[in-house]
């Protein structure tokens, strides 16, 4: 019963033209079988294993990628990056100049270029100093034109979790959708959101392929979310969006050796970050290191810009947030393999050393 008291109605928050949306049906949606010859889709017929178009469902692929995230198939959408699924969802629930978004701030940039790009009004609630959630400052920002609210968790570019009460609290008070992008969960010790979707059916959340899976070359990301959701953003996004070169290359690197390795290379990754964490602060230049659950650390110093550019002038490029509201003079390090991150320790320790001649 209180499930049912926490199911939103998702046809009601979908904006009226994709309500009403007849989608592109292409010719291998027609016709579900198998066959000797295909002379459906005016294809060149001559083989040289990419001359047919890809699954627009991508069946295999979605049944691999199930299975390394422990979801069903019929709750994950497939895109171009998490990029796109950000995209779609946009394109799915926010009318343009009309509808807002909500997001927390800072975090990641490209909710910002997504909701402009989509003409959809975004409104920025600011994380408190500690980049913890503020759930009534974020409720208050919400209003009955809101979609979507873009949380990330862990969030980049701070690296911490965000409190699970909180995200819940914010997805049972409002109708809208609440995205949880998740890129970073691997590296973290929460199991994430996706579990809680058959119970609060409007979370919908984000992983990709691109971070711990290693995968960032290729372009995959998803949305894990109640299937009515799926259904409306398989209908908007482009039939043929992930190539048959790209489905196959996944597939690869989603076999049980491969899978193996990145489980090493996570652990390897949490540990260095572990090593960073305490050597950085022994460093003349810096002020602080934020806690992270990501493969990363944002990094306070004495003055990140010279920093920045001493870095960069010995060939390591970090991402420099100096101009980022709430990151002032931060800098975000990636959490490299074990010789580039005493590379960096190197580095870092060697201007602290010129700053203090100077
Ligand atoms: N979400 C977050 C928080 C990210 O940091 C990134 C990439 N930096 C993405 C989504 C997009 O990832 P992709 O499009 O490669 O899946």
């Amino acid at each position: 019963m209180i499930n049912e008291m926490m199911k939103k109605d998702i046809k009601k928050l979908l904006r009226p033209n994709i309500a009403a949306l007849t989608p592109y049906s292409t010719a291998r949606d027609e016709f579900q079988g198998s066959a000797e010859v295909y002379l459906d889709a005016n294809e060149s017929a001559y083989d040289n294993g990419f001359n047919r178009y890809p699954d627009p469902r991508q069946k295999v692929l979605k049944k691999a990628i199930a299975q390394a995230e422990n979801i069903k198939e019929e709750c994950l959408f497939l895109g171009n990056g998490s990029d796109e699924a950000i995209d779609v969802l946009l394109r799915v629930f926010c009318n343009p100049g009309v509808d807002n978004v909500v997001s927390i701030s800072p975090s990641y940039g490209m909710y910002e270029v997504a909701t402009a790009t989509n003409d959809v009004e975004l409104r920025k609630v600011r994380l408190r100093e500690d980049f913890s959630l503020d759930a009534e400052a974020l409720l208050a920002a919400v209003d009955e034109k809101t979609k979507i609210v873009f949380l990330c968790s862990p969030n980049n570019p701070s690296g911490n979790l965000l409190n699970e009460e909180d995200i819940l609290r914010i997805a049972q008070a409002m109708d809208g959708i609440v995205v949880v992008d998740e890129a970073y969960i691997h590296y973290s010790d929460h199991p994430g959101f996706a579990d809680r979707i058959e119970s609060q059916n409007n979370i919908v959340v984000l992983r990709t392929l691109s971070k711990a899976r290693a995968m960032a070359g290729l372009r995959v990301g998803m949305a894990i979310a109640d299937p009515e959701i799926v259904e409306v953003m398989s209908m908007v996004k482009y039939p043929y969006n992930l190539s048959q070169a790209t489905i196959n290359e996944a597939l690869r690197h989603l076999d049980t050796p491969s899978l193996t390795r990145t489980k090493e290379e996570i652990s390897t990754t949490i540990k260095e970050r572990a090593r960073m964490a305490e050597s950085l602060p022994e460093l003349a230049c810096v002020k602080k290191v934020y806690p992270s659950d990501a493969n990363f650390l944002l990094v306070k110093v004495d003055n990140a810009d010279a920093l920045y550019d001493y870095l960069a002038s010995k060939g390591i490029i970090v991402r420099n947030r100096n101009r980022v509201p709430g990151c002032e003079g931060t800098l975000r390090i990636t959490i490299g393999r074990p010789e580039e991150n005493d590379r960096v320790l190197e580095e870092i320790r060697n201007y602290a050393g010129e700053v203090l001649n100077d």
